[in-house]
């Protein structure tokens, strides 16, 4: 059972994103395109939740193209944070130079001071959007602890200072294969595998 494809839009700008679900879905036949190459540009990131974010960059992506479109949008959810950075994970990181992800850990560390709980989940919302008006949702999460000082050069974003429930290392100090195998878009894949493409 194969119900996406052969061509699918990645309603994505992140490389590593882009390089990582086009290898995901190559084994399946499936022909992915970047938003970019139809000369779409990232649409503002207005909701306030993983789903509504990823529905509307994938709606955007699905209605610029013709094609059907996938999504994926992510974040940190810190336990006494309150969910926070969630929805503005890339936010807390934003400078007038760029993205500082040193800056944004650091930001999280600072607001936690002496909480009880160090607990935190990586979320990952996938998107699906058909161009007959068809959509659905898979969220992955992946849970937990956050470390201090930051570890490790692999990965990106927040990698450095969060370690899965089991491991000893940070996702930034793992191999990029091992992280993939355990990480919230892994699960969130899983889903969407389990769904359509068994
Ligand atoms: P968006 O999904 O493009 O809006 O960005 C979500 C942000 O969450 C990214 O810029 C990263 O900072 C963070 N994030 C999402 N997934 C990961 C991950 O696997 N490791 C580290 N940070 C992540």
């Amino acid at each position: 059972m194969n119900r996406i494809g052969p061509k699918l839009v990645l309603a994505s700008h992140n490389k590593g994103k882009l390089a990582e679900i086009d290898a995901l879905l190559a084994p399946y036949g499936i022909e992915t395109v970047p938003a970019s190459a139809f000369g779409l540009a990232e649409p503002a990131e207005t909701e306030d939740s993983f789903a509504g974010n990823a529905l509307l960059k994938a709606r955007f992506a699905c209605a610029g193209s013709g094609l059907p479109a996938l999504s994926d949008d992510s974040g940190l959810e810190v336990e006494a944070l309150g969910g926070a950075p969630g929805v503005y994970t890339a936010d807390w990181a934003e400078t007038p130079k760029g993205r500082d992800w040193m800056l944004a850990m650091t930001k999280v560390h600072d607001r936690l001071q002496d909480a009880d709980s160090r607990r935190a989940a990586f979320v990952c919302t996938l998107a699906l959007v058909w161009p007959d008006g068809r959509e659905l949702l898979f969220e992955g999460r992946c849970e937990g602890l956050l470390a201090w000082p930051p570890r490790g050069t692999n990965g990106f974003g927040y990698d450095p200072m969060f370690v899965a429930t089991g491991q000893k290392a940070t996702f930034g100090e793992m191999e990029p294969a091992a992280k993939h195998a355990i990480s919230h878009r892994a699960a969130a894949f899983a889903r969407l595998k389990a769904a359509l493409l068994q």
